[in-house]
């Protein structure tokens, strides 16, 4: 339970990123942060926290007393917006252009979806952010060994390094439908 995940907004109640519960309580315990109820939004201050403890469902045992687990904490002092990386997987690469073929626009099921490198890794292309894309298993096979302008096919964006609240893998967040409520409207693996 402990190492269960908590998300950390900043004081405009942005989210900036996780941690674990161990730290989230600890931060709570000195005051710089406090735990934002998933449903009122109310925060409370650690002296509450504790004290509502007994009443609710989910709660922590074994460590001395019993309060729930905070699933959100707000900091009160802290506001900025750290850039943390999104992890580099073949699933985010899929979710930063919506699970559709850059080439052609299909959205096929997923089983279906290749991850294409723009300059092939033959010609030195990296598998990186900028050189990987999401395409059909058909307009992958069509590029073959080739760069788009060889294979006369045209990208309907060009990939970039996305910007997730947090870094936050859209994957844990699927996990935690508390966490939607405070991810901006256009954060990838939302629920419509
Ligand atoms: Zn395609």
């Amino acid at each position: 339970m402990l190492d269960r995940q908590t998300l950390v907004l900043n004081r405009s109640w942005r989210p900036i990123t996780t941690t674990t519960v161990r730290r989230a309580i600890v931060l709570m315990a000195r005051g710089v942060a406090g735990a934002v109820h998933p449903a009122t939004f109310e925060v409370a201050a650690w002296e509450t926290w504790i004290e509502v403890g007994s009443r609710a469902i989910g709660s922590l045992r074994g460590i001395g007393f019993d309060f729930p687990v905070p699933e959100v904490i707000v900091l009160t002092g802290y506001n900025g917006m750290p850039d943390a990386p999104v992890s580099f997987t073949r699933r985010n690469v899929y979710r930063r252009d919506g699970f559709a073929c850059v080439y052609c626009g299909h959205a096929p099921r997923s089983a279906e979806l290749t991850l294409d490198h723009v300059v092939p890794r033959s010609r030195g292309g990296p598998t990186d952010w900028r050189n990987c894309v999401t395409a059909c298993v058909r307009c992958n096979a069509r590029k073959a060994d080739r760069t788009p302008s060889q294979a006369d096919m045209r990208m309907r964006r060009q990939p970039t390094m996305p910007r997730w609240p947090g870094g936050l893998d859209p994957g844990q967040l699927a996990e935690r439908p508390v966490w939607h409520r405070f991810m901006p409207a256009n954060t990838p693996g939302l629920a419509k």
